[in-house]
């Protein structure tokens, strides 16, 4: 997927919006819609993705609608840094498959990070396990 390419309606992020796919949901709101993520780098890997809007990346991002949207991504790592104390927080997203984009439905990764743990790599590992991540997804939603 380059810059330039089509939107896809049928990404992962786009199926799970509209409630085809599963997903572990921690917090939703006109805004945005934010879930676990699946193949988390640290333990409490929470995905933030805009709702009605057909961006793959921030550059497609309609202007009006990224505060909003952005106001949302603060709130999730707010909670996210309340429910899990990291030692530190990576709030982060990429553009294209050259930036290391792998699904194409613009997306905000709050990534908690401790001291002395090594950061998992990005998009592949093992799947998390559903009731692990729901546990995770309960802590930080009773912070929002
Ligand atoms: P990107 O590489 O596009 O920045 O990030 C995509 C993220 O989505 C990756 O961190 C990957 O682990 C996660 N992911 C991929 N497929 C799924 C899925 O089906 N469900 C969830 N919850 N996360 C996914």
């Amino acid at each position: 997927m380059t810059l330039h390419d089509a939107y896809d309606p049928d990404n992962i992020f786009a199926k799970i919006l509209r409630g085809e796919m599963p997903a572990v949901k921690v917090y939703e709101d006109d805004a945005a819609l934010a879930f676990m993520d699946v193949f988390p780098q640290s333990e409490g890997h929470t995905l933030v993705v805009p709702k009605g809007v057909e961006a793959r990346n921030l550059l497609d991002m309609p202007a009006d609608k990224l505060g909003p949207y952005m106001a949302t991504v603060q709130k999730v790592a707010q909670a996210v840094e309340a429910a899990l104390t990291p030692d530190g927080l990576v709030v982060t997203q990429f553009n294209g498959a050259p930036a290391g984009q792998t699904v194409y439905h613009l997306h905000f990764h709050i990534i908690p990070r401790w001291k002395d743990v090594t950061l998992g790599r990005h998009g592949s590992g093992e799947m998390a396990d559903t009731d692990k991540l729901g546990v995770l997804a309960d802590r930080i939603r009773m912070k929002l």
